[in-house]
Formats: C-alpha cells, sequence, structure tokens
C-alpha cells in the first residue's frame, strides 16, 4: 500500500499516519519529523532547513526531492509507506511522479483529511502550548495555513486528474476517523 496523506496543518494526519502504518504495516514518512531530526542533528540538510522550520516557510522543493529521491529508492520501501506533509506542492508533487517511475513504484491512494479552518487553527494553538514547537506559535500557524491553502490545496486537483484522490472528513473521534480512512482505502 503507497499511500500519500494530505490535508491542513493540524486536521491529524501525524495522529492518523501513526494508525494507518501499524494496520498496513508499512513505512511512515512524515518530512516534517524528518527534517526537524536533521536540525537536531546539525547536518547539511538540517542546517539548510531550520530557517525555514523555524518561520513556518516551506523548506525548497530541492531539498526535499533529493531526500524523498534518496528514502524511497531503498529496499524496504517496496512493500508500502505512507507519505504525511510530502508533496507539498506542484513542483514536489511532479518531482514525486518523477522519482515513483524511475523505482517502478505506484501510488495506491491520496488521503485527503478535510476539516474547518476555525476548528484547526484552535486545535493548533492548543497543541502548541505543550509541542514545544518552534513554529507552532499563533503568527506562524495562521502562516502555515496560508501556505496550505495557496501551494499545498491544489495538489488534491493535480491527484484527482490521475481518480486517486480519496476525501475523509478529518472531524470525530481519533478511532473514528481512522475507520473512514481504511473504509475508503478498500
Ligand atoms: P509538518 O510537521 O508537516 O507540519 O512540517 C513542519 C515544517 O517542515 C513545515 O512548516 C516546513 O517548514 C517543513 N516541511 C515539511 N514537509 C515539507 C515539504 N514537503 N516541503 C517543504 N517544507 C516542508
Amino acid at each position: 500500500m503507497k499511500l500519500i496523506l494530505l490535508g491542513p496543518p493540524g486536521v491529524g494526519k501525524g495522529t492518523q499516519a501513526n494508525r494507518l502504518k501499524t494496520y498496513f504495516n508499512i513505512l511512515h514518512f512524515s518530512t516534517g519529523h524528518i527534517l526537524r531530526e536533521e536540525v537536531k542533528s546539525e547536518s547539511e540538510i538540517g542546517r539548510k532547513a531550520q530557517i525555514y522550520l523555524d518561520g513556518g516557510k516551506l523548506v525548497p522543493d530541492s531539498i526535499l526531492l533529493e531526500m524523498m529521491a534518496q528514502r524511497l529508492s531503498q529496499k524496504d520501501c517496496m512493500p508500502g509507506y505512507l507519505l504525511d506533509g510530502f508533496p507539498r506542492t506542484i513542483p514536489q508533487a511532479e518531482g514525486l511522479n518523477q522519482i515513483l517511475d524511475q523505482i517502478q513504484h505506484n501510488l495506491n491512494a491520496v488521503v485527503s483529511l478535510t476539516a474547518d479552518e476555525e476548528e484547526l487553527i484552535n486545535r493548533l494553538v492548543l497543541r502548541g502550548i505543550d509541542s514545544g514547537r518552534s513554529d507552532d506559535t499563533p503568527e506562524i500557524i495562521l502562516r502555515r495555513q496560508k501556505i496550505y491553502w495557496d501551494q499545498t490545496a491544489p495538489l488534491i486537483n493535480y491527484y484527482q486528474k490521475s481518480g486517486l484522490v480519496k476525501e475523509v472528513n478529518g472531524i470525530g473521534e481519533i478511532p473514528e476517523i481512522t475507520e473512514r480512512i481504511i473504509k475508503v482505502l478498500k
């Protein structure tokens, strides 16, 4: 099972991804998490990415594409994976298509989790109080929402053309949302 999980910041992509990876026994790649680890370990990617992460801005496409091309071509990815937070822009989606062609992988679905924007902002402000994430402040939360609607939401249309999109209501209890996702994937 090879999946992309799309949805605005705060919709619960990370939570659902963790549950889905167990259910389908696949790898989970959160590019936000990977980038935060790179920053922590002060790697070359981390040094390049930090300024964008701290400002709630998108890290350049070239960095993401190189990072994901390397990761996805490793053998352990063959059975399946779930991409959480990638792609985030049309050029990333186009780059990902090329990578997948090269390694002969086919996507099974793009799950689009939906929710009301106001609800999301409230959730993120609450998460920011105890997450310790440098990008969970109200100002940056608003910026990250805007970037989502401007740059990432167009991916829904992009993937709709290949008939891959499965829309799922992201509001409700966590297990209930997982069930909805599993149901549309069957
Ligand atoms: P997330 O944990 O998915 O909310 O991502 C946190 C931050 O990591 C984002 O605000 C970006 O700075 C960066 N990031 C994660 N994934 C990507 C991506 N696909 N493209 C560009 N920047 C990304």
